[in-house]
């Protein structure tokens, strides 16, 4: 056998002896190993290309179950040539270079540095196939269409949702939120909704079991921030609630809901009126009018519903309106005495005010939305629209 020819040898096992061992003593035996390296790199890379996954994926197919990605195998050349602790590179490196005599280490040196450019450029041709042209010659043309990467945007809920929090902001609130999943302590029997309410119902309400509801409405955060913290208080509660409601144009069983609560001594109905009808303008533009309406609530005292100048016909009276002029928007009160008993403030220093608004509502008003639905379809070409 001639000295000079190991490619019968292990390839891991040529790596781990010096020149000297391999009885390689001047630069032809040193260009010979690295023509043999260069070959069994060859035959790894081969393997890979002649696979039947690689040529699947290379043709945009898509692989079975049990069959193994190429880029698997291809690591697998990497780190096996060069990997940092025991990389094929690294053992030539650390075996052949540096115990060499002083007359071979360009050779070496300069095989190794070749041999490590073939092993980069084929495992980059492995992970980026080339693409076949009709002109090669043509390189690449600038006049053909990029790739268009579609940039996302909050959605038009999130967006809705932030802007109301930002207006409550600007008037000193802050945010608290709680669990989706409530206990029917927090959900209903704190919140002065007794046993017997409609409310109750299974018919309304998805119980987890008996003591536990996804909860119908962000207002148990008013109990769980009021346990929590003492007057003055000032608090929006943004997030998700559920009702069962059969889906249709205006009904979902999942919707958000904005919760304000402030509590203070000396708040009055007033204060109530006034910050309601700021943020109204503040949200839908500076021409909106509000109405309150007397209505009930099981945890305010008073309770009125509010009101706003229809934005499609500048109260003149439509159809979205009903010929009124005005649309029906959110629910609000005086937070009933009762309230504070079950959070120990003591109702004859402190009074405080409440207010609920759908969120999807508010959406769908001031961008013209017809139906709820579009919301939670993930229909690009309806959320695009709210960039
Ligand atoms: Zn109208």
């Amino acid at each position: 056998m001639n000295s000079s020819d190991h490619s019968s040898q292990n390839i891991t096992d040529l790596v781990q002896h010096t020149l000297e061992d391999l009885g390689v003593r001047d630069r032809a035996g040193v260009q010979e190993l690295f023509n043999q390296l260069e070959v069994r790199l060859q035959d790894y890379i081969r393997q890979i290309r002649d696979s039947d996954e690689f040529k699947k994926i290379s043709r945009g197919e898509t692989l079975e179950r049990g069959e193994r990605h190429p880029s698997v195998d291809t690591e697998a050349v990497r780190v096996l040539w060069l990997g940092r602790k025991q990389g094929i590179v690294r053992f030539i490196t650390d075996n052949w270079l540096a115990p060499a005599p002083p007359e071979l280490k360009r050779e070496i040196g300069q095989g190794l540095n070749a041999l490590r450019a073939s092993v980069e450029e084929k495992i980059a041709s492995l992970i980026n196939p080339p693409t076949v042209v009709n002109e090669p010659e043509q390189g690449i043309d600038i006049t053909l269409p990029g790739t268009r990467r579609t940039v996302g945007v909050r959605h038009i809920l999130r967006q809705a949702m932030d802007e109301i929090t930002e207006i409550f902001f600007a008037l000193g609130y802050s945010v608290e939120e709680g669990p989706d999943i409530e206990s029917v302590y927090y959900n209903f029997e704190a919140l002065n909704i007794p046993e017997d309410h409609p409310a109750r119902d299974d018919q309304d309400t998805f119980y987890i079991d008996a003591r536990t509801v996804l909860r119908t409405h962000t207002s148990p955060v008013q109990i769980r921030t009021m346990e929590k913290l003492q007057p003055p208080l000032r608090i929006i509660v943004p997030g998700r609630a559920y009702r069962r409601d059969t889906p249709d144009a205006t009904h979902s069983p999942m919707f958000h809901q904005v919760e304000g609560l402030a509590v203070d001594t000396h708040i009055t109905f007033a204060d109530l009126k006034g910050t309601l009808d700021y943020f109204l303008k503040a949200f839908f533009g500076p021409e909106v009018r509000t109405r309150f309406r007397p209505s009930f609530f099981p945890f305010t005292e008073p309770s009125a519903e509010v009101d706003i100048s229809c934005l499609f016909c500048g109260a003149q009276g439509c159809r979205i309106c009903k010929q009124s002029g005005w649309i029906e928007l959110m629910g609000c009160g005086m937070v009933d005495p009762a309230l504070y008993s079950y959070v120990h403030y003591d109702a004859s220093v402190y009074s405080g005010f409440a207010f609920g608004m759908g969120v999807e509502r508010l959406a769908m008003l001031k961008y013209g939305v017809q139906d709820i639905q579009l919301f939670f379809q993930g229909d690009v070409r309806f959320l695009r629209q709210f960039r």
